[in-house]
């Protein structure tokens, strides 16, 4: 295709589409599933332009907000949601969850190990962290994964009576496991009811949206928690994060958002709520888009003699790609790579910081409309062992692909 690429890498392109194939319908099925799931939900609800209107001050009774929350409901198969441009990004709406239902004394759970990092300082038992759960008296055990998967034979042990709220992280995160499935997700929450009828089960949904065509609340999780700027915003979303899940637990957070008392009642618009809406109807094509390019960058680094998790022919949980590039020299140039091709600061150059929350240096390539919006091609790692970079989103296929030769090329030759 284009000229900047080395004849090696173009053969190695055409090679990688093929095996793909396969792959790639099956990606494309979902997105028409999830394409139709949308249209329904967005006739059943009589979507129309009224709901696009801007609202300010307290924003009473604002039916845009109101059927956003109603149109996730019925999305997620959930009793309500909470879907707010208040919400700062998806650690904050974790962290609404965690603090709007946890109370002093109460015991929360890790069934997937290390929770991803941020969350880790929301707890604040890895690390002290100031204002942290565990400064509020809460609990925390986590439940230690198995050759990378979950232990469902071991959680009616580690649950117990005692036992408020169980995390489980859908997505990898910052690691090497692989992602639940809906199925993995279902077997779980069996099992922590199973011992504790009572004990929320609270998925971390993040880049999972869309990835199948089930989601958590489908298959008994009580709660489900993410980013507007990842899958589900398709793009088009300025910021923001969502809550699905049972009605009285949506409500338990909606006081931490705002105030007891006030709930889900306020919140203005403010930009436009027309881009949480178009980002919805957006966000199963753009998810697919994502996908294909993880697919492809799997199919690439692999036979370039890279270890790539997933595999390039694995079943997928969510848009992550891991690439093990192991030394930090490959990881900057790959992730300045991305940044290069991006339509964004693509003449800046990301250098490793000391992020926010997060417990290494790391370094990420986020050229975006959406400042840190990871559905849009972004790639980041922290600079410990194995040196993996973690490659995410992309809004078009053609833009995934061109970077990722890109950073393939960028490494073959330095
Ligand atoms: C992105 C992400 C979060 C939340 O991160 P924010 O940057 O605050 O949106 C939480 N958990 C996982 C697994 C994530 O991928």
């Amino acid at each position: 295709m284009i000229k900047i690429f080395s004849q090696r890498l173009i053969d190695l392109k055409k090679i990688v589409l093929t095996e793909a194939a396969e792959n790639f319908s099956r990606v494309e099925e979902i997105s028409e599933h999830n394409t139709l799931k949308v249209l329904e939900a967005m006739r059943r609800l009589k979507i129309s332009d009224a709901h696009f209107k801007t609202s300010t001050g307290y924003a009473y009774g604002d039916i845009g907000r109101e059927k956003l929350d109603e149109l996730f409901a019925e999305i997620f198969s959930a009793e309500a949601a909470l879907v707010r441009t208040q919400f700062v990004s998806g650690t904050h709406a974790l962290a609404t969850v965690l603090f709007g239902i946890l109370r002093p004394g109460d015991e929360m759970v890790s069934l997937t190990g290390a929770p991803y990092d941020t969350l880790q300082t929301v707890i604040g038992h890895a690390h002290a962290a100031k204002g942290s759960l565990k400064e509020f008296g809460i609990g925390y055990r986590e439940l230690n994964l198995v050759g990378g998967k979950v232990d469902v034979d071991a959680i009616k042990n580690f649950v117990t009576p005692k036992t408020k709220l169980a995390l489980i992280q859908r997505s990898r995160g910052y690691s090497l496991r692989a992602p639940l499935t809906t199925c993995d997700i279902e077997k779980i929450c069996a099992a922590v009811k199973a011992v504790n009828k009572n004990c929320v089960t609270f998925v971390d949904n993040c880049y999972g949206e869309f990835v199948e065509t089930r989601e958590p609340v489908e298959v008994g999780a009580d709660l489900a928690a993410g980013s507007l700027i990842k899958n589900i915003g398709g793009g088009l979303a300025p910021t923001g994060g969502y809550i699905v899940g049972k009605k009285n637990l949506v409500e338990l957070a909606s006081y931490r958002l705002t105030a007891p008392g006030m709930g889900d009642e306020l919140g203005a618009s403010l930009g436009t709520p027309r881009l949480l809406y178009q980002g919805l109807f957006l966000a199963p094509h753009v998810t697919a888009q994502a996908l294909k390019g993880a697919i492809f960058a799997a199919g690439i680094f692999s036979k370039l003699g890279y270890k790539t998790s997933p595999l390039p022919e694995e079943i997928r949980g969510d848009i992550i790609q891991a690439i093990e590039l192991g030394s930090a020299e490959r990881l900057i140039k790959f992730c300045q790579t991305i940044q290069k091709f991006s339509p964004v600061d693509s003449f800046a150059s990301p250098e490793p910081w000391d992020m926010p929350g997060y417990e290494d240096q790391v370094i990420m390539a986020a050229g975006t409309f959406v400042q840190g919006a990871s559905i849009e091609l972004s790639a980041d790692g922290p600079l410990r062992k194995p040196f993996a970079v973690y490659l995410q989103g992309g809004l078009t296929f053609e833009h995934a692909a061109i970077g990722i030769l890109a950073a393939a090329q960028a490494l073959e030759s330095s």
